[in-house]
């Protein structure tokens, strides 16, 4: 049995590696390269996708994992974990011819730029066509995995494996049924948060700077990363070894680049955190996107807007922006941060709204892939639910329908998976909690190492070996995803800022 594992895993190596050369090309794509090479780089990355899953589909690796299926590892262990990981990519992967697997390539990366385009313009109809498409190629991926209830379970499957739209709908139900009321109640007080300390210049450079001290503080390696800027933060990962954060800075949209640091720095720990033993092979990275996103939300929101944390951060904050915050005491400055306004952009939401933001999209999503709805009646309806759930209507596409990369690079069924997030990094920090009630305490001093650590014990360091389920089973012993804790944190909180009914 070890010869073939040993076989199996010296073929999946120049998978991955093959792999890792496209998300360093996807990096080039949204941080250096210059227009001109779009048409270039769509090719380039839809040959390397080709090469990688013709290698992966291959009848070779199939046998291997038919013989190891009989091994007895035990579940816990690399080898048991790699191959459960692998078959069920390597079915999935079958399903898809390598002609389709090319076409969704090269349609994204066109996708992508056709997007920025669009966005720029402010006009949707130049993104119609394309999205058209997009659409299209989402469906005929769902028909190849096959479906049990409806094709978006397929969809949902790849970023969340074993969750089914069912689920998802029914933790939303519970969401919704107490944050639209709460945004409604917080929308009628009166006495309004003031936040006319963010809405001064912040010198962009001095911001940048800033964000790098928290960012080393959480733990970000910078021997084994790097931040640079792009037009949409993001985290890619090239190794255990090389993980790359980017992030934006706008002078009038202070702290935005420091959360969005924040944000994808959580995503980093959890990269840079793997056990060095799953480097270069298929059980590097997250569990899920679900499971990613808990990471960075928490790092984002539940520590990053926490009072604790800026007990430790505002005094630094204030030596760096003198003429912008030396008057304004940190009571102020805390309740700005956490400021709840519905608002047109998702990145910018604060996190009460910010999941209204995601079941407008989970519900078109699904409307778009079931066909219910036409691409062409697309914009429409996103400003109809914006006005349902935010009471706003967005000023052009720009601030509406094309906000976000996501479609445009393909992913469907990718949305859920935030606000999944945000449920999970409450299971999960309650139970830290349980097991280290100095934490708030400690992050007072600009002490996160131990969460940090608990962290990488219980999450970061078996990357892909556990479903989502089976992790939060381990950690908490509760079965199930379960909204509760996440709304409890939000109502002791936000009663704290807000006079709530
Ligand atoms: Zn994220």
């Amino acid at each position: 049995m070890k010869e073939k594992l040993d076989n199996l895993r010296a073929k999946l190596k120049d998978i991955k590696n093959l792999q890792a050369a496209e998300a360093v090309l996807g990096w080039d794509q949204q941080v250096y390269m210059p227009p001109g090479g779009s048409e270039a780089r769509a090719e380039q990355l839809a040959t390397l996708s080709k090469i990688a899953h013709g290698m992966f589909v291959a009848d070779d690796i199939g046998m291997l994992l038919d013989d190891l299926a009989k091994a007895d590892y035990p579940y816990d262990s690399d080898e048991a974990g790699l191959i459960r990981v692998v078959r069920r990519d390597y079915d999935k992967a079958r399903k898809l011819p390598s002609e389709l697997v090319a076409e969704l390539s090269r349609t994204f990366s066109l996708g992508q730029q056709i997007w920025t385009k669009a966005r720029a313009a402010k006009e949707f109809d130049q993104f119609r066509d394309i999205l058209g498409k997009i659409v299209d190629l989402n469906i005929q991926v769902a028909e190849a995995f096959g479906y049990e209830a409806c094709k978006y379970d397929a969809l949902l499957d790849q970023n969340e494996p074993g969750m089914r739209t069912a689920e998802v709908r029914l933790v939303f139900d519970a969401l919704k049924s107490e944050l639209v009321p709460l945004v409604q109640a917080i929308a009628k007080q009166d006495d309004k948060v003031d936040v006319s300390c963010l809405k001064q210049a912040y010198n962009e450079t001095d911001q940048w700077d800033f964000g790098l001290i928290p960012l080393k503080a959480i733990g970000f390696d910078f021997a084994r990363g790097r931040q640079d800027r792009s037009v949409h933060p993001f985290t890619t990962t090239f190794s255990i070894n090389d993980v790359r954060i980017t992030t934006r800075v706008f002078k009038d949209q202070f702290p935005s680049a420091l959360f969005s640091t924040l944000h994808e720095g959580g995503h980093a720990l959890y990269d840079q955190s793997g056990a060095p033993s799953l480097e270069g092979t298929f059980l590097a990275g997250g569990a899920s996107m679900g499971v990613h996103e808990s990471q960075s939300r928490l790092w984002e929101n539940v520590l990053g807007r926490s009072l604790a944390f800026w007990q430790f951060y505002y005094p630094l904050l204030q030596e760096v922006f003198p003429a912008q915050l030396g008057n304004v005491d940190i009571e102020t400055f805390y309740r700005a941060v956490n400021n709840v306004e519905p608002s047109l952009i998702r990145v910018e939401a604060d996190e009460v709204t910010y999941n209204l933001h995601i079941f407008l999209r989970f519900e078109l999503e699904q409307d778009l892939i079931e066909q219910r709805l036409r691409v062409a009646d697309l914009p429409d309806a996103w400003n109809a639910k914006m006005e349902a759930y935010l009471g706003l209507t967005p000023p052009d596409d720009a601030m509406g329908v094309l906000q976000d990369i996501h479609w445009s690079s393909g992913l469907m069924g990718y949305f859920p998976t935030y606000a999944l997030g945000n449920v999970l990094s409450l299971q999960f920090y309650q139970q830290a909690l349980k097991e280290i009630p100095s934490l708030e305490e400690q992050f007072s001093k600009g002490e996160f190492g131990e969460l940090r650590a608990w962290f990488k014990e219980k999450i970061h360091r078996h990357g892909r070996k556990f479903t989502p389920n089976e992790l939060v089973k381990r950690i908490t012993g509760v079965n199930e995803l379960d909204a509760r804790s996440y709304l409890n944190y939000i109502k002791r909180k936000y009663s704290k800022i807000y006079v709530l009914p």
